[in-house]
């Protein structure tokens, strides 16, 4: 049996996630796979009840599951310097260190390009994230009020799992390319540690091919011809920006699901936030948190020899490529009526 966790987190958070527990539910029944559901307080829900918006308990019932699927955290609804910031706290507690992004376009569903199939990581645990790459404190400070100052922090093992994973999963697609993203020629030694670990893991990986681009070279060339791309991989704060930009150019946040994963945890989490904006009112788009979870299924399938889990993961694929295909039941911003429920209702009838 898997034991997965559930954690809304803030805003539409509230609603997706229950679309994506739904239609998980759905694919388990149907292969018969046994999931024991673990609910646990987040975000500003469980600063309310718990004082904090990680009680600590959440993160000791984490431990002991299988993976867990995760809502989007409001982070401006929280004062500036709460230190209770529940994402970069979890990746470095469980060492989730591949933030891994699929961005895919549909034939039917507006967008800037079609054709196109890309699977991003994107390292998480270092880089230039301030509160992610030191022990206590951040790592910007302000000497005097002229002056900001901010680190970032590469490291061999951080760049070489990272290019790892990402060579594995190209290995198991037709194009077999890794595009490794950086900056060399002007941020020397830490993109030059990055782009050496990507270059020493390709030798390993004899049947992939690896390609090197620069990061404003790449950020224009994704926006003129992104179907050249198969993987990429890059650190943490390009990462960011491109996850973003890569949604933007198959239709936007809401086809943007992702898996925050390490060796021994799992996290599914959609690329986009809590969206304030449009939360309440049953219009987000709950595709990203149900392909989110479709991979943590796939993950916790390959990890844990489950394969009815991966099994469920394709029902998933299939339910949605159909409901995305009829067009009758999609979400506003894929150019439907459909409510949040509605279309979360749709996939699982699909299953
Ligand atoms: P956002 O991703 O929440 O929203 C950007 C735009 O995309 C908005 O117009 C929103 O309505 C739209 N959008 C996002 N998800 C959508 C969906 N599923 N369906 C339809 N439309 C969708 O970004 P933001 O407004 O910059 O940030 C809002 C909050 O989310 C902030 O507090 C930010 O810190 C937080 N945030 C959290 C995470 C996370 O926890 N993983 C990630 C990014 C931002």
């Amino acid at each position: 049996m898997l034991k997965i966790g559930i954690l809304l987190g803030d805003d539409i958070g509230l609603e997706v996630v229950p679309e994506a527990v739904k239609v998980m539910k759905a694919a388990a029944g149907k292969v018969g796979l046994e999931v024991d559901w673990r609910p646990l307080p987040i975000g500003r829900k469980a600063h309310e009840t718990h004082g904090h918006t990680l009680p600590p308990g959440t993160v000791e019932a984490l431990q002991k599951v299988d993976g867990w699927l995760q809502g989007p955290i409001g982070h401006t609804a929280y004062p500036r310097n709460d230190p209770t910031w529940v994402n970069p706290q979890l990746r470095r507690e469980f060492d989730l260190y591949a933030s891994i992004k699929p961005v895919k376009s549909y034939p039917n569903v507006k967008s800037v390009h079609k054709d196109v199939d890309i699977v991003f990581l994107r390292e998480v645990t270092e880089g230039m994230q301030s509160n992610t790459v030191v022990a206590a404190g951040t790592g910007e400070f302000r000497p005097n009020d002229e002056i900001s100052i901010g680190m970032r922090v590469i490291t061999r093992r951080g760049a070489n799992r990272v290019a790892r994973a990402a060579f594995e999963i190209a290995r198991t697609r037709s194009r077999r390319k890794v595009t490794a993203v950086h900056k060399e020629p002007v941020y020397r030694l830490c993109c030059g540690m990055f782009a050496e670990e990507c270059r020493k893991v390709a030798a390993e990986f004899p049947d992939v091919r690896l390609e090197e681009v620069l990061v404003d070279t790449f950020s224009m060339k994704l926006v003129m011809n992104p179907q050249q791309y198969d993987v990429v991989v890059t650190t943490n704060q390009f990462g960011d920006i491109l996850t973003d930009e890569g949604a933007g150019v198959v239709g936007g946040l809401g086809l943007a699901p992702g898996l925050c994963a390490g060796d021994h945890h799992a996290m599914a989490q959609a690329t986009h936030g809590s969206a304030p904006d449009i939360a309440g009112k049953n219009i987000a788009n709950p595709y990203a948190l149900i392909m989110s979870g479709k991979m943590l299924f796939e993950w916790t399938g390959r990890k844990r020899n489950e394969p009815k889990a991966i099994e469920a993961a394709k029902r998933i694929d299939a339910a949605m490529d159909k409901v995305i295909a009829e067009a009758k039941y999609l979400t506003a911003d894929l150019g439907g009526k459909a409510s949040t429920t509605q279309m979360g209702d749709a996939v699982a009838a699909a299953i």
